[in-house]
């Protein structure tokens, strides 16, 4: 017998440890695009490889589950086929930060206007518990059985040195702040990334709920649009040995996007553009 969409049940579908963190990112995702009424049909979520990306298998949006590494290519690709689609990008710290990060560095410098979610757990969880790039030095796990050697990638400091033009930090035990990042994020014109702490309660035993309760505060007072009190605060939880770990709108700055700038999808978006009689003949003779 045939089974269609209607048959599944996705809340029983949910591949998520009890207890994740990204059950909380994904109820202030759902929450900020109902909250801002974007229309689900306008709406696309693309993602990477890892527990994170599998998020757009439980939103009733469009979504795109690609390959490890590589949400931003497909969501900026998305964009620039479509410019009035609501674009959302979302992936796990060992997707974005390690096996994509090429692409993280060169598509937040177009500053596309789209949102870049990262499920920040500190361990590739799906692979069950190696060290990713942003696990803590002294860290144990499978591949770091003497603890991380390595100095841990800062994405709140890449992005504001790297052309991010809106970046941020949350946390999913505060998933009501977190909520009203993801809106601030979804809002902005230009390229908006979030990086979320988002506890891996299966395989991270260090940077657990109770661990972020004693440290996580609300940057409060912060001058988003000072560059340089933005890096200092996206160093604050490393310089002060995770004492102080803000979370919060670290940057903000208006730049025009990427997309507004092409002549070629001026006057129409590329899918409302006839190509039924562009004149190939040339491109064709190559091919002869
Ligand atoms: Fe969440 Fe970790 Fe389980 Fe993956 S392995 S679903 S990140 S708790
Ligand atoms: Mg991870």
């Amino acid at each position: 017998m045939a089974v269609t969409i209607k048959d599944l049940d996705v809340k029983e579908k949910i591949q998520w440890c009890p207890g994740c963190g990204n059950h909380a990112l994904i109820s202030s995702l759902k929450g900020a695009i109902a909250e801002l009424n974007l229309p689900q049909h306008d709406t696309v979520i693309a993602s990477g490889i890892g527990c994170s990306s599998k998020l757009p298998h439980y939103v009733n949006t469009y979504g795109f589950e690609g390959i490890h590494g590589r949400p931003l290519p497909v969501a900026s690709a998305i964009k620039l086929a479509n410019t009035k689609l609501t674009v959302i990008a979302v992936g796990g710290d060992g997707d974005g930060y390690g096996i994509g990060v090429q692409h993280f560095v060169h598509i937040m410098r177009r500053n596309y206007n789209l949102t870049y979610i990262v499920h920040d757990n500190q361990i590739y969880g799906l692979t069950t518990g190696q060290a990713s790039p942003t696990s803590q030095l002294g860290m144990k796990t499978k591949t770091t059985p003497w603890g991380v050697i390595e100095e841990p990638f800062k994405p709140l400091a890449v992005a504001i040195n790297g052309g991010a033009t809106f970046v941020a930090r949350g946390y999913a035990g505060d998933p009501v702040h977190l909520k009203e990042l993801f809106k601030q994020a979804i809002q902005h014109q230009g390229f908006a990334f979030v990086d979320v702490f988002q506890p891996c309660v299966t395989f991270n035993k260090l940077n657990t709920y109770p661990w972020f309760q004693e440290r996580v505060y609300k940057l409060e007072d912060h001058d988003v649009t000072d560059r340089w009190a933005a890096l200092k605060k996206a160093y604050e939880d490393s310089e002060t040995e995770y004492k102080k770990v803000p979370i919060g709108v670290f940057y903000k700055v208006d730049k025009p996007t990427y997309e507004s700038q092409l002549p070629q999808i001026k006057k129409k978006t590329l899918v409302e553009q006839d190509i039924e009689n562009i004149d190939i003949t040339e491109a064709y003779k190559e091919f002869e």
